[in-house]
């Protein structure tokens, strides 16, 4: 499918690759426009009192997208420009990523626009309050259970569940990715990286490409990036450029992630690491490199860099980092995407076995949780990668049709319509 592609939104965009997978699959109609909402989304007020006595208001949404397969799950994003539109996008992704790696819930999203940079603590943790405060009647552990996105952590769970419970009792089960301390699954917090890690050496495999041999580069040192990072380079990758949303670091002979790690461990930036030139994050983009790994923001490859882009696989671990024009022309060129339902459902993945341990009032061991994680992921790539092969599709096609397919199929088993 070819499309003249300008100036659309994150969700117009997610929903172009839904209609792609919809004609594939040949979905009627109605089941089409149903899956292309989303099924109930709220927006909210957020007022908080600051540390200087001052009243700001924030904007919050909870966006449920589809819960045919289960309870609706998606992470809480705080960002200013998470607006009604990307959470709607984000929602989306979320009800064909878990349908995807088959865990039983349905897709959500959540934001406040907001810049936590900007927020102390004691700022943070009233907004948090109030904005579960506010949708908390859409929450419940069978209903819709957050967890952390970009700029939320643990900590913000914790105050999710504390604020929840003020309410119905304590709850764990309430959100995930919360602290061990507080009932959160040993492998949680490196869960999403460790997913990417995994889904990267599956692939490689498949698509001969030697792992000791190559050079990677990593785009956002969160949690995500972080963590993707370090699994590869202790698996021995090498890692030539990483950044954060300051810039970037590249050295073409690789990175030492050990000091970059003890650096941030320490509260030292990644730029004032000494053995590497200073690079843009749009330069970073486009690094001569094997393997490009977006883990930061949306839409970061786009129609303007695309023709740029020098690495031969892309491996989505941001949610929604290539436009849907730039897919087409990475696609032309002949670089692989291995896309975001796919590379980034280590979080998710891990958010079920906490949830489930949760339900049981049980702790699983973290081995076990690392390789229950390893089979699912492992899974899910042998059927996209089947797919690719047997229907001569790309990843993103693969792994949407499988995706879509398996919500359609609920969606019908349920009698929704
Ligand atoms: P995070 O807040 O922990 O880290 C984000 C990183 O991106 C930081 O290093 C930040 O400095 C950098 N960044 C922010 N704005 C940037 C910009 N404009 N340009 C370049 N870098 C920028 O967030 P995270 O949890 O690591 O999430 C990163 C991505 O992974 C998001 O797309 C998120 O939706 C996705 N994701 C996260 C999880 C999870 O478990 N945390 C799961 C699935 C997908």
């Amino acid at each position: 499918m070819t499309i003249a592609i300008q100036e659309l939104t994150p969700f117009q965009e997610v929903n172009l690759f839904l209609d792609d997978s919809a004609e594939r699959l040949g979905l009627a109609d109605g089941l089409r426009q149903m899956l292309r909402q989303p099924w109930r989304e709220l927006k909210v007020q957020v007022p908080v009192r600051m540390d200087n006595g001052r009243v700001e208001v924030f904007t919050g949404y909870r966006v449920q997208h589809n819960g045919a397969r289960g309870p609706y799950k998606g992470g809480v994003r705080y960002h200013l420009q998470a607006d009604a539109d990307e959470v709607r996008a984000l929602a989306s992704l979320m009800t064909w990523k878990n349908a995807l790696v088959d865990v039983p819930f349905g897709g959500a999203k959540g934001s406040v626009q907001c810049d936590p940079s900007q927020l102390s603590e004691s700022e943070l943790n009233r907004l948090t309050r109030r904005y579960t405060l506010n949708i908390e009647h859409l929450l419940a552990p069978n209903r819709d259970i957050p967890a952390p996105d970009m700029g939320t952590n643990a900590q913000t769970m914790a105050w999710m569940m504390d604020a929840y419970g003020q309410i119905h009792g304590h709850c764990p089960a309430i959100v995930t990715g919360k602290p061990v301390e507080m009932g959160g699954s040993l492998g949680r917090e490196a869960a999403t990286g460790r997913g990417v890690a995994l889904i990267l050496q599956e692939a490689a495999i498949d698509l001969n490409i030697d792992l000791d041999a190559i050079r990677i580069v990593i785009q956002g040192h969160g949690n995500v990036g972080s963590w993707a990072a370090q699994i590869l380079y202790d698996s021995g990758c090498s890692i030539i450029a990483l950044s954060d949303v300051g810039g970037g670091i590249h050295n073409p002979k690789g990175l030492d992630l050990s000091q970059i790690a003890q650096n941030k461990a320490a509260g030292i930036s990644l730029s004032e690491y000494p053995h590497g030139e200073r690079v843009t994050n749009a330069e970073l983009l486009e690094l001569d490199c094997d393997v490009l790994i977006p883990a930061a923001i949306d839409n970061v490859i786009n129609t303007d860099n695309a023709p740029r882009i020098k690495a031969r696989l892309i491996a989505e671990a941001a949610n929604h980092p290539v436009t849907f024009g730039a897919d087409q022309i990475l696609n032309d060129r002949g670089i692989t995407i291995l896309p975001d339902i796919l590379v980034n459902a280590g979080g998710v993945t891990v958010s079920y076995f906490e949830w489930t341990q949760n339900l049981q009032e049980f702790r699983w061991e973290e081995e076990r949780v690392n390789e229950e994680l390893r089979k699912v992921m492992s899974k899910a790539y042998r059927a996209v990668h089947e797919k690719v092969v047997s229907e001569g599709i790309n990843y993103r096609q693969a792994a949407f049709d499988i995706g879509v397919g398996r919500v359609a199929r609920a969606v019908n088993l349920r009698g929704f319509v």
